[in-house]
């Protein structure tokens, strides 16, 4: 069967289903292709009985009206039901509750209270200034990085000069701002904020740049619990695309994208092919190389290789009779001892809310933990080695829960499940299990990430292996982009 179309968009992820529904949104014939059965990629759900799960992602940001998710929305027309929290998060780190409040006043002065070496007012004040421009410097902005000449030329406007002074937050670690308040002495701290940043940018703070640190940061200043689970953004989105005639075809695994005859023709595992003007992928560029030919296969291959360092993770699903009123849904616990087959020394704890009742039946809370995994721990020789790694790892894991969460931890379990690198690649196809896109990095900073636009027509890159990187707000960034792009 073959089929044309104006645009098709590859992958049913947040990045995916954004750029499609602002296409739609344009007027432009769009179609969806995603492997999976189900919508979300890695802030996809699923369930068991009436519980529903979150796979990956579980806290959403960037939703105020001038941040990317906000933008998003309000373009669309949706209003997706999310709850802040505040606090946005607890950090349990070596007995003690540190309390992410919303309010950066309030916040600052609760680092200055737990971590009174140097001067944290100043640190944590520049942080959320840093932040506020960062917002600045993206917005409006869809020629970064800059991919053809006109985009240079764009970059030289005038306008652009006052984002200079943030240029070096690109290239200059939170651990050199850290340095110029003099936080950097006490190792406490410096673990809090590692792992603070490890869950924001993938990167520690001796690798961080300020800039995305900085977001990384103070982004718990403004979390917000989507009501029955991660994926129902996503679906408003896919109805947004339906609803003005555009399609989303599932379980559709894209086989081959090639140009032919001034044509993108896509062809997929079940043997249809579709012809477009333009491509818009959202696939990792880890698997991109398997998909294209020619001088694109080596542009991919080029990018894949230059981005090859990339965490997995594992997780952990558990439903649990019991519905405890906690101060908030998102908890960072510093494990006591360090969890097997893992890379991280904290855990990522999601509880549904006592009052989401689309999450979990009546009585009945959903549990979804994740912490860092490097998928060369998950290459075992054997089945049996597998299994017998894998029980290890949720054993830790709901030790953990039981010593350091027992508001959680000590509630009888009616569902238990996991996922090691090994199910990423089965659930969303990624290259190796490789989840939560390129990790920002000073050796590589954020402009030299694969562009939203390739230098061949009419195809372009989105999602968290492309610019501007991993995270649900960020990818709907690079989407929005990737459309003013092509309506340009
Ligand atoms: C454990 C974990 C926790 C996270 N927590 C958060 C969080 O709390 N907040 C946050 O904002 N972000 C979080 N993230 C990051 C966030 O989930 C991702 O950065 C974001 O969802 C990526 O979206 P995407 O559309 O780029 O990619 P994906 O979600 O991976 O979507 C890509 C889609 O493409 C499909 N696909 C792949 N290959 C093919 C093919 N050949 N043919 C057709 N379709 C294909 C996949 O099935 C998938 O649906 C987390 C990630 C993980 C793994």
């Amino acid at each position: 069967m073959s089929t044309s179309t104006d645009i098709i968009v590859l992958g049913a992820g947040y990045a995916g289903l954004a750029a499609a529904a602002l296409l739609a949104a344009e007027g432009r014939d769009v179609t969806v292709l995603e492997a999976h059965a189900t919508l979300g990629g890695c802030a996809s759900f699923f369930r068991e009985g009436a519980m529903t799960f979150d796979v990956g992602a579980t806290t959403f940001s960037g939703v105020e009206p001038h941040q990317p998710a906000g933008r998003v929305f309000a373009r669309l027309g949706i209003t997706p039901e999310l709850v802040q929290q505040d606090p946005g998060m607890i950090i349990r780190m070596d007995g003690q509750d540190i309390v992410r409040h919303a309010d950066p006043d309030t916040w600052i002065d609760t680092m200055c209270r737990m971590f009174p070496s140097g001067d944290q007012r100043g640190f944590w004040s520049y942080l959320y200034r840093i932040e506020a421009a960062s917002y600045d410097l993206i917005r409006d902005r869809p020629y970064l990085p800059p991919a053809t000449l006109r985009d240079v030329v764009r970059m030289l406007h005038p306008s652009n000069v006052r984002a200079l002074p943030l240029v070096p937050g690109l290239i200059r670690p939170v651990a050199h701002i850290m340095r110029r308040f003099g936080v950097d002495t006490d190792p406490r701290f410096l673990r809090f904020v590692n792992e603070q940043l490890l869950i924001s940018t993938q990167q520690h703070a001796s690798n961080a740049p300020y800039l995305p640190g900085a977001l990384g940061l103070t982004y718990p200043s403004s979390t917000w619990y989507p009501v029955g689970g991660m994926y129902r953004p996503a679906l408003l989105m896919m109805r947004s695309i339906t609803a003005r005639g555009g399609r989303v075809h599932f379980r559709r695994k894209v086989t081959s994208i090639q140009r032919r005859k001034g044509a993108w023709q896509v062809a997929t595992q079940n043997g249809e092919t579709y012809t477009a003007r333009a491509v818009v992928s959202s696939i990792p560029i880890w698997n991109m190389p398997d998909l294209t030919d020619g001088p694109v296969r080596s542009w991919m291959q080029r990018h894949a290789r230059s981005n090859a360092d990339i965490w997995s993770a594992v997780t952990l699903y558990l439903g649990v009779e019991g519905r405890p009123n906690l101060p908030t849904a998102y908890y960072q616990i510093h494990v006591d001892t360090p969890l097997p087959h893992c890379a991280s020394d904290t855990v990522f704890v999601t509880v549904s809310r006592p009052d989401d009742d689309a999450k979990a039946p009546a009585g009945v809370s959903t549990v979804t933990v994740s912490t860092h995994a490097r998928w060369t721990d998950w290459q075992t020789t054997s089945a049996e080695a597998y299994a017998t790694q894998r029980e290890r790892v949720i054993n830790a894991i709901l030790g953990v829960l039981e010593r350091q969460l027992p508001e959680i931890g000590l509630l009888p379990r009616i569902y238990v499940g996991a996922g090691m690198p090994q199910t990423w690649v089965h659930y969303t196809h990624r290259h190796h299990g490789f989840v939560g896109g390129i990790p920002h990095n000073v050796r590589r900073p954020m402009l030299l990430l694969p562009p939203n636009q390739t230098p061949f027509a009419g195809l372009y890159m989105i999602g968290d292996t492309a610019f501007p990187g991993q995270g649900t707000p960020a990818v709907m960034l690079g989407a929005w982009n990737t459309v003013e792009r092509i309506m340009e």
